[in-house]
């Protein structure tokens, strides 16, 4: 029986995998060897129960007594904190999905690794922080790493059967989020219940907030250059606010290879976890006449500069992708507790990068996991005095 574990099985990514495991026959079909949440408690132990999993982690130590008792009187096993995370992720295990939001996703996502299985990757802040750490550890123990982006699942499919060196270009599609046309003064008025509101997608609160600001598609461009190995200046970014057109490959004899679907996770779920197969997903079919156009223009990157900040680290490389991440998600939480603006965000982890590039070499070519981890904590620390600051001066 397939082995398999979720990291973040409680989120908008982690509910979905859930939900596909239990279409194709759940625990009579699959072998849970551990589930992973945070907060979401109720909602680990319902998942532990009906998939019967070995393992339940909450990731918050204070909330292990109330998983224990959600769990009692049956045979989960139950653990908390960051590092039981890891000891999870260091159980035997064939498939692996890594949906864990943020930078804390990347060490247990990591760790599954070396188990030589298939590490579904949504956490895309793996692939901006520490891509070439994880492509390098994925080859040493002959693991696979399919990407649960639905641009760079896209890709990933555009590809197949496709010779790599007649890649010309590879371009992602954006929504263009809920304030796609909006100008500065608009975008500076932004409100965390107007950014969260994405017109397309149904999502995890953070990642709809880095949609409206583009910062989710400066990360995804980071991850097709980590992950695909293409130079930064052979990847573009169209906004196409249908979101039915994911992603597109152009190639030496000028012919484009588009990927459609439906804005719905499954689809990308569905192929990591049955790749190399193909099987029936319940998302909605496209019925492409009712919809009738599909439309795509260019990017507003003055308005929303997060793209141009993207270029700058996939040319710097090294440890400039977590520096931007972290400064990013210190940006993030300040908007969300509404201390900062919508336009400060970007403001804030431009100035962390420039304030960290007069201090180290971002770029620097000693690339490892604790020089990661302790750049994501600087990072962090800079961006806070960052946000103070501009606190202070109003
Ligand atoms: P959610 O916020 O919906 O879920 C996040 C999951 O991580 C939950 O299980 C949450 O637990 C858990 N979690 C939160 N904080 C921590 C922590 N510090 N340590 C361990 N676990 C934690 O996020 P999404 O599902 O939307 O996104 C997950 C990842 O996938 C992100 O990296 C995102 O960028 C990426 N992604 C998401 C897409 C989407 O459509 N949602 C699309 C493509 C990529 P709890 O809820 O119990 O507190």
């Amino acid at each position: 029986m397939r082995r398999v574990a979720i990291f973040g099985a409680t989120g908008s990514i982690g509910r979905n995998t859930v939900d596909l495991l239990q279409r194709q026959g759940g625990r009579e079909a699959y072998h849970v060897t551990a589930l992973t949440g945070g907060r979401n408690i109720a909602l680990l132990a319902e998942q532990a129960r009906a998939l019967g999993a070995d393992l339940a982690v909450t990731a918050d130590p204070a909330n292990y007594g109330a998983l224990k008792e959600a769990l009692a009187g049956t045979s989960v096993e139950v653990a908390a904190g960051p590092e039981a995370l890891v000891e999870a992720a260091e159980r035997p295990c064939d498939w692996a999905m890594s949906a864990i939001v943020g930078a804390a996703g990347l060490l247990p996502g990591f760790r599954t690794l070396a188990q030589g299985g298939t590490l579904a990757l949504a956490n895309k802040e793996s692939l901006v922080t520490a891509g070439p750490l994880l492509l390098a550890e994925a080859a040493r123990h002959g693991a696979t790493i399919l990407p649960v982006d639905s641009e760079h699942s896209a890709v990933f499919q555009a590809l197949c059967g496709e010779d790599w060196a007649a890649v010309e270009r590879v371009i992602i599609t954006a929504s263009g989020g809920p304030f796609r046309g909006w100008n500065r003064a608009q975008l500076a008025l932004a409100t965390p219940e107007q950014a969260v509101a994405h017109p397309n997608w149904s999502m995890g609160q953070r990642i709809s907030v880095d949609s409206a600001s583009l910062f989710n598609k400066a990360l995804e461009l980071i991850e097709t250059r980590e992950f695909f190995g293409i130079e930064p200046e052979r990847i573009e970014v169209l906004v196409h606010p249908q979101s039915i057109v994911h992603a597109l490959v152009g190639f030496a004899d000028g012919g484009l290879l588009a990927h459609l679907g439906p804005a719905d996770m499954r689809h990308a779920i569905g192929y990591a976890l049955n790749w190399p197969e193909r099987k029936p997903t319940p998302v909605a079919r496209l019925d492409l006449a009712r919809i009738g156009a599909l439309t795509f223009e260019a990017p507003d990157e003055a308005s929303f500069p997060a793209l141009r900040l993207a270029r700058d680290v996939m040319r710097e490389r090294g440890l400039a992708g977590a520096a931007f991440n972290a400064a990013k998600e210190v940006a993030l939480d300040h908007f969300l507790a509404r201390g900062i603006g919508f336009l400060d965000m970007a403001a804030v982890v431009e100035e962390t990068l420039a304030r960290l590039a007069r201090e180290c070499h971002l770029g620097t070519a000693t690339l490892s996991l604790e020089a990661v981890l302790d750049m994501d904590a600087l990072a962090r620390l800079r961006a806070g005095e960052v946000v103070a600051e501009r606190q202070r001066r109003g």
